[in-house]
C-alpha cells in the first residue's frame, strides 16, 4: 500500500480513536450522574440500572473498536496494515474504507462470525 494511503488511514484511525475516548469519557461521567440522581422508587431504580446496563455495553463495545484502532495503528507502523490477520490476504479496498480497523478479510470474517475460524480474540 503506498505512503499517501497509509497516511490517509492513519489519520482516520486517529480520528476515530479521538472520537470513542470521548464518548467512553462522557458515558462514564453519565453513569455516574445517574447514580446521583437515583431515587428510592423501585420503577425509577429498575429503569436506572437499565439504563447504566446499557451504558456499560455501549462503552465495552467502544472499547473493542479503541483496542482494535490502536491494533490497526501498529500494523501500520510495521507495515502490516490491511492484510488479514488470518490468511495473510489484502483485505478489500471498501471494506478497508468502511472500517479501517478490521482484522480480517471478509472470506475470514465470514468464518469468524461463524464460529469457524481457530483463533484466540
Ligand atoms: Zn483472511
Amino acid at each position: 500500500m503506498d505512503k499517501k494511503k497509509l497516511n490517509g488511514y492513519r489519520d482516520r484511525l486517529i480520528a476515530e480513536r479521538d472520537v470513542l475516548m470521548g464518548v467512553v469519557g462522557r458515558n462514564e461521567d453519565y453513569g455516574r450522574e445517574a447514580d446521583i440522581d437515583a431515587t428510592q422508587d423501585p420503577a425509577d431504580k429498575a429503569s436506572n440500572s437499565y439504563t447504566k446496563e446499557l451504558l456499560f455495553t455501549q462503552s465495552t463495545n467502544d472499547r473493542i473498536i479503541l483496542i482494535q484502532i490502536d491494533e490497526a495503528l501498529e500494523r501500520i507502523e510495521d507495515d502490516e496494515f490491511g492484510i488479514c490477520l488470518n490468511c495473510g490476504n489484502e483485505i478489500g479496498a471498501k471494506r478497508l474504507e468502511a472500517l479501517p480497523w478490521v482484522r480480517y478479510c471478509i472470506t475470514c470474517q465470514d468464518m469468524h462470525e461463524k464460529g469457524l475460524l481457530n483463533i484466540e480474540e
